[in-house]
């Protein structure tokens, strides 16, 4: 891939800096816009459903910090909420209401009973894998190729060669005896599910998926998949983990879970959320069934800790958020989403570029292959050169997509007419630059 030149000297200047004392210049590898070329932007101010570069250019962001920004940036209300906390002092390693107040607010969300707090999805997903064992007293670890749960050793992990095979680290630094007890199965195949629990399902302690994939571009799950998983873990005496960071109060009020589960009737034991749940800090949480949740210290013997878990002042902001993702905010992002895809779909197609648009709820992404996508599989057929000319082309109009063709697109409620416009401006340009 050809670097493109930035003709933005302040982002560039600062990228320089920044790539000598950080690698790669940034804090997380997908900002680098490795897949796309070219510097990143650095991002100085954020109001509403726009960012403020370091150069002064004003952009539309359908990142959304990768999701949390469910009400867009900087809203007045969650901003109050929040400097009045940081006044009342920002951490005091003891227990505070907010974390109390947002803990019931996700109990009467959804199907967890209780839930603990932490500060990152990664560690939400490394405290539940380690609670499935100590619940069940069993090591082995289900999960899905291109599904993320963060980078938790045991979940990093590549799918070995052949059906019901352990993985393979994804990275350097992951010892192999840290991904020997992984199985990694292609998503959306009930048959790969039969086959992993018939050969192992009295050592698997739980099965992992995102509630619907969003880490692959969006893969939706077959109608009945997950209740599938669900059964098929309770019948082998696993836990089923239903991971919701990304998609937790994002693709609906109650997550993935109130468009699928309480529908199709199932149940997680345990389930991880962050993101929108952090309203823009460091919050996140796993949480699942009494009994299971009770294992965890000083309750039970499962140790799990953190000296910022709870923050006062995130869990402030994400108390904010949730009580005003109301149905209405749900609607709003349904009504704005159901316009882009539209948009999308008449540009791409005027202009020639096979693609396929996949949802789950509010979210939703554009593969530039056709479709439909259900596994890793077929959304690796997506055509990433073609994307990144789509998300240059897109950037240089004023919009700020994720610079994967791998990630979901995320609007707010923020989102107004104005906003909108400068997308739908943006498009046909866009496309044509794609095909
Ligand atoms: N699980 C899912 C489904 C995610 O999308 C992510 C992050 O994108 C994580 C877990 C990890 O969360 P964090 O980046 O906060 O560690």
């Amino acid at each position: 891939m050809t670097v493109r030149p930035s003709d933005q000297p302040a982002s560039q200047a600062l990228f320089e800096r920044a790539r000598s004392v950080i690698p790669g210049g940034v804090s997380s590898p997908v900002r680098a816009f490795n897949a796309v070329g070219g510097t990143p932007r650095f991002i100085r101010s954020a109001s509403g459903a726009w960012l403020t570069d370091a150069d002064g250019n004003e952009l539309v962001d359908l990142v959304g910090s990768w999701g949390p920004m469910l009400l867009g940036h900087a809203h007045p209300e969650v901003q109050a909420a929040v400097q009045a906390a940081v006044a009342r002092g920002t951490s005091y390693g003891a227990p505070t209401e907010p974390e109390l107040a947002l803990g019931e607010e996700i109990v009467a969300r959804t199907p967890v009973e209780r839930v603990r707090f932490v500060s990152s999805g990664t560690e939400a997903t490394m405290s539940a894998l380690r609670l499935a064992r100590g619940f069940t007293g069993r090591e082995v670890v289900v999960k899905f190729a291109g599904c993320y749960h963060g980078h938790v050793d045991a979940l990093l992990a590549s799918a070995g060669s052949g059906l019901a095979t352990f993985a393979v680290p994804g990275t350097p630094g992951v010892p192999a005896s840290s991904t020997a007890l992984t199985l990694v199965l292609p998503y959306n195949d009930r048959a790969a599910v039969t086959a992993a629990f018939a050969e192992h399902g009295d050592r698997i302690a739980c099965l992992f998926t995102e509630a619907a994939p969003g880490n692959m571009g969006v893969v939706p799950p077959e109608p009945g998949f997950n209740a599938f998983l669900a059964e098929t873990c309770r019948a082998h005496g696993a836990l089923f983990v239903s991971d919701e960071v990304m998609t937790g109060f994002r693709a609906s009020r109650q997550g993935y879970w109130g468009i699928d589960g309480a529908v199709e009737g199932w149940v997680p034991d345990l389930m991880t959320f962050g993101k929108v749940m952090g309203g823009g800090f460091p919050a996140a949480a796993f949480g699942g069934r009494a009994d299971v949740m009770s294992m965890l210290a000083p309750e039970g013997p499962v140790y799990q800790a953190g000296t910022l878990s709870g923050n006062p002042v995130a869990t402030t902001a994400g108390l904010a958020t949730l009580q005003r993702a109301t149905d209405e905010v749900y609607a709003h992002l349904d009504a704005v989403g159901t316009t882009l895809k539209d948009a999308v779909t008449t540009a791409l197609t005027a202009a020639g570029v096979t693609h396929t648009i996949q949802s789950a709820g509010t979210m939703f992404s554009v593969f530039l292959c056709d479709g439909p996508v259900r596994d890793f599989a077929a959304a690796s057929r997506t055509d990433s050169a073609a994307y990144a000319a789509f998300f240059h082309a897109m950037l240089d109009a004023g919009v700020y997509l994720p610079p994967s063709a791998y990630e979901a697109w995320f609007v707010s409620a923020a989102h107004d007419d104005r906003a909108v416009q400068v997308i739908l401006d943006a498009l046909p340009g866009a496309a044509t630059a794609a095909a």
